[in-house]
């Protein structure tokens, strides 16, 4: 499973891609980008636009980028993605994956009704864009079923190779009415199942035991802003357990670390603690959060390569049940173990 780090291009650092940066991270091999930063930003287009997407950005070649179409930063301004300039983008920067043009992200607390509009009128660009490399997107929602069903029924559509499942968010963040843990697990389970064949990408996903679940549920790609967003509320992600709160920056009811914790932290091996320790990582302003983003992504990659390793030894069962102290997804984790053949 790739995880593929979301970025801020308005507040680009660290700049955990580049090798001449102390924040480099070796392991890190994609990066997403919003379209809608682009749109914004009109120097930052036209850079993109001339020199590529890989050199306006400073990323170099191994690492792939993907575009994301930023649907839901315009729809907050009550707009829509400009079809024809994102595709007109798409084709001048040649982005290494990315999304239909606009998709319509349903919300927990929208009627049936709403949510089957953003289902026929997602499932209307998806067919429009069925071509090229366009990755089509499904919505966890109560319409799910219906989604399946008609990229089912599609013949173009079911012959594109990567699929992105979205609408995981708004559930996760507990909104009124969301939907329960395990109805969203089912609902992924089931993408999973019906589209054997197909690589599928999970949007918005970035915590250490989220990135579990997704993994044994055989995602092949993840992404997530969580690692700078938790950075700038003074969070820190560690190994196997939730967030911890280690600079003050805010009431965000998280639970300071134990001094065991602590001491996990100071032998962190992620290159932000090797060379700012523990001070690094509780120090405010940019510096501080330059470090916690660091250590966060560092921690999700080396979670992920864990996970992986054991998946792949046949041990993943015996060691999780150690490793893994998250109380929230802990009893899902147990219940996917409980049904898998392929892990022991
Ligand atoms: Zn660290």
């Amino acid at each position: 499973m790739k995880i593929v780090a979301g970025l801020n291009l308005n507040s680009i650092k660290p700049r955990v891609w580049d090798t001449a940066s102390p924040y480099y991270l070796s392991d890190l091999d994609a990066v997403m980008v919003s379209y809608a930063e682009f749109h914004q930003n009109r120097t930052r287009y036209r850079r993109a636009i001339e020199e590529g997407l890989h050199t306006s950005l400073s990323v170099p070649k191994h690492v792939k980028i993907y575009l994301d179409n930023g649907a839901f930063r315009f729809s907050r301004a009550g707009g829509e993605v400009p079809r024809d300039d994102y595709k007109a983008f798409v084709k001048k920067v040649k982005p290494d994956w990315y999304v239909i043009p606009q998709d319509y992200i349903p919300t927990p607390c929208m009627s049936d009704y709403k949510q089957n509009k953003c289902l026929e009128k997602t499932m209307a660009v998806n067919q429009e864009f069925s071509y090229d490399g366009y990755v089509p997107i499904l919505h966890v929602s109560r319409r799910l079923n219906k989604y399946i069903r008609l990229f089912n029924e599609d013949e173009k559509l079911r012959e594109k190779s990567i699929f992105a499942i979205g609408g995981i968010v708004p559930n996760l963040l507990r909104a009124p009415k969301s939907m329960s843990y395990k109805k969203i697990l089912n609902s992924i389970y089931k993408v999973r199942e019906t589209f054997a064949n197909q690589k599928l990408h999970l949007f918005g996903v970035g915590g250490t035991a989220t990135l579990h679940i997704a993994a044994l549920l055989k995602m092949d790609s993840v992404d997530s802003v969580g690692w700078r967003v938790r950075a700038a509320r003074g969070l820190v992600q560690l190994p196997g357990i939730g967030d911890r709160s280690i600079a003050d920056l805010g009431n965000w009811k998280v639970r300071e670390p134990t001094s065991q914790e602590l001491k996990k932290l100071e032998e962190c091996q992620c290159p932000a603690c090797q060379k700012y320790g523990l001070e690094g990582l509780k120090a405010n302003r940019t510096f501080g959060a330059c470090n916690r983003a660091t250590h966060n992504l560092w921690t999700l990659l080396e979670e992920n390569r864990m996970i992986q390793e054991h998946i792949k030894n046949k041990t993943y069962v015996e060691w999780y049940k150690e490793h893994l102290h998250n109380s929230t997804y802990r009893p899902l984790i147990d219940q996917i173990v409980e049904r898998s053949d392929t892990l022991k």
